[in-house]
């Protein structure tokens, strides 16, 4: 592009990158995109396909998901499963296999069948799987060491032909591939190509500074991953806001021990996804179990440089250390922590996390498993300053000025195109630019339920203690920033039913 100008540059080629490259080339009349990442290749670093468990996230099995949040995630899953179709991505990105939430024991097993019902109309395919099923779709759920039935009572809720686990990775790079051919606009990528300033430009737009030569923009995304905020606060914005990197590993196993995916019930006051299960499709299937949860010192797994990049994105102070008090002061959330800390210490990290996984396998020895090296990422978690909590699910500084900063810990690969849609219609009313809804809408968009469809769901009338706890942690965690002057055409439309800021997160 001559001069290195554009009408829209993004900062990151991970999927949030790709996915609003995308969606810029193909829904809008938007002319020129760039995008700059700093590796050597796109995908790097969380959206790689060992960096992450491979899942979509509909909402059907994680249990933390309420019917309303399940609602809404389901809407953006669909789209990444309705891209992968529509670009004939069957086994090559996008893979299906089954897939169900475990409950073990009374109290797990009759929250899941309550769960059931309420999700059943949400989730139609979603079926009750008793042990004699389980004996032949997932046995060893069932059996332990010596052949026999595990004492507790089990319960799967779970589906079988729907798609479930993508290659994100691979996926991000037919996006930029597709988003290329697009014939009436230019998108270019720039790789080894690092940000290091983005400045304001008096006559408008946007200069951006890279170790490879200066760029300019009438408007910037950063989907820098854990460095979005780090930007951000280069620039005066976001000061009242924190990233804490949470790591996460796996283990994985020398065999193949489960058909689909496994997830457990989520203890509502842990704020990570708890233990799972899955067959790793970059390894043939061996089942790979985790992710663990762990505070680390820096920005990127196993990149040098980003320590002092941590330090300037926490900005620790007395609020810093109220929300970790408030964390740590709650003994399942303590012993998390600690255990979580003790899964990455040689020797110990084995035995304590085969004691976990039994839960799923009761079979599982520590000869099964060994910590998968070089597999895992960074969760880059919100901590919210003023109010003085830490945040989950992703978060969005939109300035209202033509520069937006997205962090997205998990479950950010699912909703990736939902969160470009979010952007690409803020760009286009900012730029005075057309998103052609219609096109988008026929092409990602799953049917949409009605409002009074969504009304009976939520007065639902399954309340149990495990529910109010969840919606207390809801209400603790989930919500979206959003700084300086919101666009208001994007609020009302399309998703106007839910016009509270908790609802808005994931969209
Ligand atoms: C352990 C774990 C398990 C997960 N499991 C799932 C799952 O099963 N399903 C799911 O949906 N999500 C999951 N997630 C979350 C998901 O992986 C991330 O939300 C998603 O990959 C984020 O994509 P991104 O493009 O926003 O960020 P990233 O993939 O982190 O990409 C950011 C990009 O920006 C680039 N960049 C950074 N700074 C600069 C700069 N200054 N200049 C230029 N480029 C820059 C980086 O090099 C990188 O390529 C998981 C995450 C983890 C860590």
């Amino acid at each position: 592009m001559e001069n290195n100008h554009y009408e829209v540059l993004v900062v990151g080629a991970g999927i949030s990158g790709a996915a609003l490259a995308y969606e810029l080339a193909r829904y809008t009349d938007i002319k020129s995109i760039a995008i700059l990442e700093k590796y050597e290749k796109v995908a790097p670093l969380n959206t790689q396909g060992k960096a992450n468990s491979q899942t979509i996230h509909f909402g059907d099995i994680e249990t933390n998901y309420t019917v309303s949040k399940a609602s809404i995630t389901k809407k953006t899953a669909k789209m990444v499963e309705k891209y992968c179709l529509q670009h004939k991505l069957e086994n090559e990105i996008i893979f299906s296999h089954q897939k169900m939430a475990l409950g073990v024991g009374d109290r797990e097993v009759e929250f899941l069948l309550e769960r059931y019902e309420e999700f059943k109309e949400l989730f139609p395919n979603l079926q009750v799987w008793d042990k004699e099923h389980l004996k032949t779709v997932e046995p060893k759920l069932v059996f332990d060491a010596d052949g026999n039935e595990r004492p507790e009572t089990i319960v799967g809720i779970g589906s079988t032909g729907e798609w479930t686990t993508v290659d994100y990775g691979k996926m991000t790079e037919n996006l930029i591939e597709n988003a290329k051919k697009e014939p009436d606009t230019e998108v270019d990528l720039f790789l080894n190509t690092q940000v290091k300033d983005i400045e304001k430009r008096d006559e408008g737009g946007y200069e951006i500074k890279t170790n490879n030569g200066t760029y300019s923009a009438d408007s910037v995304v950063v989907n820098a991953g854990a460095h979005s905020l780090f930007l951000a606060k280069r620039m005066g914005y976001g000061m009242d806001y924190a990233t804490l990197p949470m790591a996460g590993s796996f283990y994985m196993t020398n065999q193949t021990m489960l058909n689909g995916k496994v997830y457990m019930v989520q203890n509502p006051k842990l704020p990570f996804a708890a233990l799972h299960g899955d067959p790793d499709i970059l390894e043939n299937g061996l089942t790979r179990f985790g992710p663990t949860a762990l505070v680390m010192p820096y920005l990127e797994r196993f990149k040098p440089g980003t320590y002092l990049d941590f330090w300037k994105t926490l900005n620790f102070d007395a609020n810093i250390v109220t929300i970790f008090w408030d964390l740590l002061k709650d003994y399942d959330i303590r012993r998390y922590i600690f255990r979580n800390f003790l899964f990455e210490v040689p020797y110990f990290n084995k035995k304590l996390f085969v004691k976990d996984a039994r839960k799923i396998v009761p079979s599982l020895s520590v000869d099964d498993i060994h910590y998968a090296k070089g597999f895992g990422g960074v969760r880059p978690q919100v901590l919210d300053k003023k109010e003085r909590k830490l945040m989950l699910g992703e978060a969005s500084i939109n300035t209202g000025e033509g520069i937006m900063f997205n962090m997205t810990p998990s479950p950010g690969a699912t909703s990736c195109l939902g969160n470009a849609k979010r952007d690409v219609i803020n760009l286009c009313a900012y730029l005075g630019k057309t998103f052609d809804k219609e096109k988008f809408e026929h092409e990602l968009l799953e049917e949409n339920l009605t409002q009074s469809q969504i009304d009976q769901k939520l007065q639902a009338k399954y309340v149990s203690k495990i529910r109010e706890e969840i919606h207390a942690h809801e209400e603790k965690y989930f919500q979206n920033v959003n700084e300086g002057h919101e666009l208001p055409s994007y609020w009302e439309k399309p998703y106007s039913p839910w016009r509270n800021k908790r609802d808005h997160w994931s969209m």
